[in-house]
């Protein structure tokens, strides 16, 4: 949601301005590019320094550049050079400004040119927090458009205990996004997504695998996310490690039979529904609990047949759009159609192994697109991230409504 996003941080005086520091940390983590303006007062509680170094932009404090004398610090320029502007943390004495037009510092005047969407973490003590002067500028600012990230209650810097400590940086991110994402066009729907290989295990120490590294389904997990979609990402033992999102619930698995559980138990709510792992068709029919050993003789693994997940989910569809993925060898085509039929699945996904670059451990993949309305897309050769796209493009248009 923030990837990309220009944000700008204003900092104002207040004790819990030494959080803006993870506050920036946040930004860039998400992808966001961040620069920083600091209200006079908020110079007391962190350095410029600390927030240029960690925004890698010059944090700007007053309205000429100190050390240069007659250069002038455009806040026009910079309001509008902000996708997203957050103020935290906001005091008492800011929001007042900001309520009534007081710009008597940088960060006023650059609130005041800003035409993004602001959000405003305040922070104070909790009577201040409560005053009805506090309350008035709130009403003010939201009146405006501008969303107020509610403080959290909990100790106080004066020691007392109550509503006024500034809302966590990982709080104050997860806000942000949460209020981008209603904005998008998938907002508020739900998928399940299974991803990456299973493991049976023969022993203690082997087991049966194969070469799926999840990242097809990891690109689908982004693109759901980017769209505003809620995710319940199921994934096998993979290296490959998903970023953390406000909106994505990742469940590791390491079996066949732990990744049907999870994608039993997380169907039913849900609004689409992909499996894009690989699942093992077949685990061995007993394990052993210790090493076997090579002096036992050559061991002859006795095989059973694996829950088929997609195939649930075909049969248990009420509403769930329900995509699966082929990955053939020949005859493509109608082996995929095939798949589609006999899982009864709405959507399948189909790359075929002869195609270079295409299936395991790639970061590109060529697909063909197929649903049960005959409808067919040809995608060439493209990053999985842009695969992903097309998938989601092609189930926007066609599937959910
Ligand atoms: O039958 P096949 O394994 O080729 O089907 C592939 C599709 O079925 C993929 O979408 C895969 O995630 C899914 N599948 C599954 N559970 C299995 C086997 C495959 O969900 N046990």
């Amino acid at each position: 949601m923030l990837r990309g996003k220009k944000v700008l941080l204003g900092v104002t005086g207040s004790i819990a301005a030494y959080k803006s520091a993870h506050i920036v940390r946040e930004f860039i983590k998400a992808g966001a590019e961040v620069r920083v303006v600091m209200s006079p007062s908020a110079k007391d509680f962190v350095t410029p320094l600390t927030l240029s170094t960690l925004s890698k932009n010059p944090a700007l404090t007053s309205f000429t550049k100190e050390d240069e004398g007659d250069v002038w610090n455009n806040h026009v320029d910079l309001g509008l050079w902000a996708d997203l502007f957050v103020i935290a943390p906001a005091t008492a004495n800011s929001l007042s400004k900001m309520a009534h037009g007081e710009a008597d510092n940088l960060l006023i005047a650059t609130y005041l040119s800003a035409k993004c969407p602001v959000y405003i973490a305040p922070a104070m003590d909790l009577d201040m927090y409560r005053h009805g002067s506090t309350a008035d500028s709130l009403s003010k600012l939201e009146s405006y458009g501008n969303k107020v990230i509610p403080a959290e209650s909990g100790e106080l810097a004066s020691g007392l205990e109550g509503q006024g400590r500034m809302a966590e940086p990982e709080n104050i991110r997860a806000f942000i996004e949460n209020d981008l994402a209603k904005g998008l066009p998938l907002s508020g729907k739900r998928v399940v997504i299974t991803a990456g290989p299973t493991h049976e295990p023969i022993d203690s120490v082997r087991y049966i695998g194969n070469r799926s590294t999840g990242k097809m389904g990891i690109a689908l997990a982004t693109s759901c996310l980017d769209r505003g979609v809620q995710v319940t990402l199921i994934l096998g033992p993979t290296a490959i490690k998903p970023e953390e999102h406000p909106m994505l619930e990742v469940i590791r698995v390491e079996t066949a039979e732990d990744m049907h559980r999870a994608a039993e138990a997380h169907f039913e709510n849900m609004d689409l529904a992909i499996a894009s792992a690989a699942v093992s068709d077949f685990r061995p029919k007993d394990t052993s609990d210790k090493k076997i050993k090579k002096e036992s003789g050559t061991p002859t693994i006795e095989l059973t047949e694996n829950p088929d997940i997609l195939a649930d989910w075909g049969q248990q569809k009420k509403g769930q759009v329900v995509v699966g993925f082929a990955l053939e060898t020949d005859n493509e085509d109608e082996h995929a159609k095939g798949k589609l039929e006999r899982k009864n699945a709405d959507v399948i996904v189909l790359n075929s192994l002869r195609d270079a670059g295409a299936g395991f451990g790639h970061d590109t993949n060529q697909v063909t697109i197929i649903d049960r309305n005959n409808k067919e897309l040809k995608i060439g050769l493209k990053t999985k991230s842009e695969v992903a796209e097309e998938i989601l493009d092609f189930l926007v248009n066609e599937w959910i409504h």
